[in-house]
């Protein structure tokens, strides 16, 4: 139990529970049984209540008969004279049939009996002497005597109620009442209830109970053992004392006794007049079963909310570890799908980068051939050209025409030259070119520009048109490459108006804050919008084999980018393209008489 009790729940969790339990059990037990004493209290004080009433009027019954016998002629004439006490026999025969008392006699002066209600029984009062006992004395004295004994001659218990006889103010004897109290007893035995009388000695003498009857509550002293023995009270009862222990005193009228293991409640009450008190004895039994009863039903239902919480907690921690369960499932699952996906992307990925690998390769090799188309085809020409005059040079040695072949030699050098510049423009890519700067004047490079490309220009049969500040426009760069730069565009944009019809090249210099801003916008064919991007890459070129290597732009951007600027091409709204080269004004800053130029990007 307590295993299974320990999988589902911490100890702690366990202990708390128990201790709770306990405590809330133990006090439900508590106010059970203090409930269940209160009420048997309660009951036990109207029993006291309702007994003393019985007995008082019990007694009360027949107080009045001493009395009314003392009063009596016929009584008083039997103790003043030697008158026979037939008479009074009868009639105190007859009166104690009529009033239901155990016994009625009479005692002269000395105590001697001389007339008495069983005058014809074998145990009959007359002739016996109670000059001894306390009922006899207090009278002769004058007073009432009420005096509860065990009949010294009929060994029968009762109370004794008597009464002076007195003529002319002498005393002539005592008149008694015996009543029986034994059938007041016998009904508190009959009810089930345990209802004791003590007198002033403390002498249980009155006891449903008949084990505890003639016992003491308290130890008797010396003198009080004497007094009872003088008159001879309780006959040869040995007196013990009462055997009922007090385990609790609850105020002077009730405590808690126990006789072994029973226990009981103790109740009290003083009776008024001889020292007479009541008890009432109720057993704690039930008390004790009801609470007992509370703590078991008490103890029963925690220990059932406790496994029921237990089990409940039990199955929400299934529950929960379920649904944990499920749920790390479901990660898994997402997470072998992403692992998947992540692996299908790599796959594509790697298959991506091999066709790139092979595109780049494919394009290297396609511009390595187109490269080499290009150069074959420049160099091929000229080397052809060479070949001619060179040959025809030496036939003109030959038959010394020296002048003749002076020119053809010439010719040699002017071709070689041109290859020279073909190679020139292809060492751009070969290493990067050296940094040399200087403030360079735009104005005069398009002038010059313009200078060496007029030729072309006039050829294809180009208006240009030209817009610049009159103030120097200067950048810092390089004067000759800036020049080269503005040719091929220039080129380019003859080109492109080969074949339209109208033929405008407008060139345009401006400063925007501090940069410079040359456009040169042609009304050719214009660009076709997939190559714009491709344009600024070496060997690019969509002219035929032999009339264009794809090196114009590719060069252009270089130098730009060597002096710090940028360079851009798009198409223009109407028709044609414009080339746009943004480069770092240089400040002209004039201090007296000098000049100084520096460069601010
Ligand atoms: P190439 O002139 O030898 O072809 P470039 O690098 O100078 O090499 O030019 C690359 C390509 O850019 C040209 O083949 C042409 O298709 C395109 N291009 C350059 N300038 C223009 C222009 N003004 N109008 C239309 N296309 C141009």
């Amino acid at each position: 139990m307590l295993r299974f009790f320990k999988k589902i729940a911490p100890w702690w969790l366990l202990v708390v529970g128990v201790l709770v339990a306990t405590g809330v059990v133990w006090q439900a037990a508590r106010l059970t049984y203090d409930v269940a004493l209160e009420s048997i209290v309660k009951t036990g004080e109207e029993r006291l209540t309702l007994y003393s009433g019985t007995l008082r009027e019990a007694l009360s019954r027949y107080a009045y008969l001493p009395y009314v016998l003392a009063r009596n002629g016929a009584v008083q004439e039997l103790l003043d004279s030697d008158a026979s006490s037939e008479q009074v026999n009868l009639y105190l025969e007859g009166l104690n049939r009529e009033a239901g008392s155990d016994a009625l006699y009479v005692m002269d002066a000395t105590g001697n009996t001389v007339a008495a209600s069983n005058w014809r029984q074998p145990v009959s009062y007359i002739g016996q002497n109670y000059g001894y006992r306390p009922y006899f004395i207090d009278a002769k004295a004058g007073r009432e005597g009420r005096f509860f004994a065990i009949g010294a001659t009929t060994g029968q218990p009762g109370f004794f109620m008597s009464y002076p006889v007195h003529r002319s103010g002498r005393f002539l004897g005592v008149v008694v009442a015996k009543v029986d109290l034994d059938p007041l007893q016998d009904d508190w035995h009959q009810g089930g209830e345990i209802v004791m009388v003590s007198d002033a000695n403390g002498v249980l003498f009155l006891s449903s109970r008949k084990d505890w009857k003639y016992t003491t509550l308290t130890p008797l002293s010396a003198k009080q053992r004497a007094h009872i023995n003088a008159g001879r009270q309780y006959s040869d009862q040995t007196l013990k004392l009462f055997p009922l222990q007090t385990v609790k005193t609850i105020d002077s009228n009730r405590s808690i006794v126990r006789d072994g293991k029973i226990r009981y409640l103790l109740l009290s009450r003083q009776l008024v007049g001889q020292g007479w008190k009541l008890f009432h004895v109720a057993p704690l039994a039930p008390v004790r079963e009801r609470a007992e009863a509370v703590a078991l039903i008490g103890t029963a239902s925690a220990l059932l909310i406790l496994a029921l919480g237990m089990y409940a907690r039990e199955r929400r921690q299934k529950q929960l570890s379920r649904h944990k369960a499920r749920e790390a499932e479901a990660i898994k699952a997402v997470n072998l799908r992403l692992q998947e996906e992540v692996e299908e992307h790599c796959r594509t990925e790697h298959a991506l980068r091999n066709t790139q690998a092979e595109l780049v390769q494919n394009s290297k090799l396609a511009a390595l051939g187109q490269m080499a188309a290009g150069i074959v085809h420049e160099l091929n020409q000229p080397i052809a050209a060479i070949r001619t005059h060179s040959a025809s040079g030496r036939l003109l040695l030959d038959r010394h025409e020296e002048e003749k072949a002076r020119e053809s030699f010439s010719s040699v050098t002017r071709i070689t030259d041109h290859m020279a510049s073909i190679t020139a423009q292809l060492k751009t890519f070969a290493y990067k070119t050296p940094r040399h700067c200087e403030p360079v004047l735009v104005q005069d490079c398009l002038t010059a520009a313009l200078g060496m490309t007029e030729t072309l220009l006039a050829e294809v049969g180009v208006v240009v048109e030209i817009q610049q500040p009159a103030e120097p426009v200067m950048i810092s760069g390089d004067r000759n490459r800036l020049e080269q730069v503005l040719v091929n565009l220039v080129r380019n944009g003859v080109d492109a108006m080969r074949e339209t019809e109208r033929r405008l090249l407008n060139l345009s210099i401006s400063i925007d804050r501090e940069l410079v801003e040359i456009v040169l916008s042609d009304s050719g064919s214009g660009i076709e919008e997939e190559n714009l991007s491709e344009l600024f890459n070496p060997f690019f070129t969509t002219k035929e084999v032999g009339k264009g290597l794809g090196l114009g732009l590719s060069i252009s951007y270089r130098i730009i980018t060597d002096f710090g600027g940028t360079i851009r091409a798009m198409n223009n709204h109407g028709a044609g393209a414009s080339f746009v080269v943004r480069l770092p004004t240089l400040l002209i800053q004039t201090t007296g008489a000098t000049e100084t130029a520096g460069v601010k990007r």
